[in-house]
């Protein structure tokens, strides 16, 4: 077999075969493919697609480009969820502590963030001493005792993606929807859940700017999942403004909290309870809605949270206290006009954040935890520029913040708004 036919074959849109993108992932894995020619298949996939067979065999060679965690030491149906990123978003910090107050298991592995994106990690991280670093005994005993642990990737999972994504991201092949999709679906499958929750976000803040190509992503990843066996159910959820009010890592913790007690964002709380539905539905949890509303209104799934952090490590009386790390300063930004709020450029909203040391730039980047943004901007706010519409909590110069946030928040005459979730997609029976 040789690459370059291979390369022709794509070019010519033609159908791979499962020995030809088997023989080629493990070949670039090995570094015995050059990137050039790598590179040229990556575009190849992006201009011709591939199918569902293709896609789920490029999946099945990422998975097993490395560990697959086995989670038959938990007890009862693993559940993960992932998120395709978006800016505010902390749904992992509610939607896991309030699963295991309803009665089910979540074992997750989550990322650091980059760019606009923010990292359930990064913000875990905001709490004094939370250890997103317990080994696998430990995080196996948490899960199985309290039904919740988030974690960060201790084993070798999928290196393949790494590579491929490395390199996809210099050559303009990232949003290409089998690549996409084969991407994520690896390490989900990877980290060895039954049932898997994906929340496909779809706007100016996402990877998805229309609801076409997410649904198409969305169903690209169901079926994959059903190729594996797994029962994955995609949310597509809106990502035209941040979710939620807060940006930044304290501060979403913080609006995490005050979710979990019943008191967050209309938006955020929506959403969470809705991912939450579908993962207790899946686990065979009866009755999920009145569960959550239960398990929300007692302060059971607040006190998930502190148990989870307590676990973990991290300082539970930082928690209670209110004693986050704060910002020095909090700055009042004021709309450019009166009007409604008409358009939102999330992407560059979640930029602003990282301007104030929220986000990293690059991979070592040292994040301040305290800054961040607290929006009330969403879609069809009457606004006027009289009235402050966000609170910028910095430790430092704002006035490239200010610039970015005049020209994302588009004011207008007219009143549009969206809903934060668009339709969910599951295997078509
Ligand atoms: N997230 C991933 O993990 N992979 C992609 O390709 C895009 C988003």
């Amino acid at each position: 077999m040789r690459v370059v036919d291979i390369i022709e074959k794509k070019r010519d849109n033609l159908v791979l075969t499962d020995q030809e993108i088997s023989y080629v992932i493990k070949n670039y894995s090995e570094g015995l493919v050059p990137d050039y020619q790598m590179s040229a298949l990556l575009m190849a996939i992006y201009f011709n697609g591939m199918n569902k067979q293709e896609t789920a065999s490029l999946t099945k060679e990422m998975l097993n480009s490395g560990d697959v965690i086995d989670l038959s030491k938990l007890k009862g149906v693993k559940l993960d969820k992932h998120s395709t990123g978006g800016v505010g978003d902390k749904t992992s910090l509610v939607v896991g502590p309030l699963i295991a107050a309803c009665g089910g298991k979540l074992a997750k592995m989550s990322g650091r963030g980059l760019g606009h994106t923010g990292g359930t990690l990064d913000k875990l991280e905001a709490i004094e001493g939370f250890n997103i670093g317990i080994s696998e005994e430990e995080f196996f005993k948490q899960v199985n005792e309290d039904g919740v642990a988030i974690v960060g990737q201790t084993k070798n999972l999928v290196p393949a993606d790494k590579l491929l994504y490395a390199l996809r991201d210099v050559t303009a092949t990232v949003s290409s929807i089998p690549l996409i999709a084969a991407s994520i679906m690896s390490k989900k499958l990877a980290s060895g859940a039954d049932k898997i929750v994906l929340d496909v976000k779809v706007g100016s803040g996402a990877f998805m700017t229309n609801l076409e190509d997410a649904e198409e992503l969305a169903k690209a990843m169901v079926e994959i999942g059903d190729s594996f066996g797994k029962e994955v159910v995609a949310v597509l959820s809106n990502m035209d403004q941040p979710l939620g009010h807060a940006i930044g890592n304290a501060l979403e913790v913080n609006e995490a909290i005050e979710t979990l007690k019943g008191n967050g964002p209309e938006d955020f709380t929506t959403l969470c309870k809705e991912l939450s539905k579908e993962l207790l539905t899946l686990a065979g949890i009866e009755n999920a809605e009145e569960t959550i509303e239960k398990a929300i209104s007692s302060g059971s799934a607040y006190q998930k949270f502190l148990d989870m952090v307590k676990a973990q490590g991290g300082s539970v009386d930082q928690v209670v206290t209110d004693s986050l790390p704060k910002a020095k300063e909090v700055i009042k930004y004021y709309p450019t006009k009166d009007g409604y709020i008409t358009e939102i450029d999330t992407k560059e909203i979640g930029r602003a954040a990282m301007l104030l040391g929220a986000g990293r730039e690059s991979k070592d980047d040292v994040i301040d935890m305290a800054v961040g943004l607290i929006s009330k901007a969403k879609l069809g706010l009457k606004v006027s520029k009289e009235e402050s519409i966000i609170d910028i909590h910095t430790n430092g110069n704002i006035d490239e913040v200010i610039q970015v946030l005049n020209d994302a928040i588009i004011i207008g005459e007219n009143v549009v708004t969206k809903p934060i979730i668009y339709k969910k997609i599951r295997k078509e029976l």
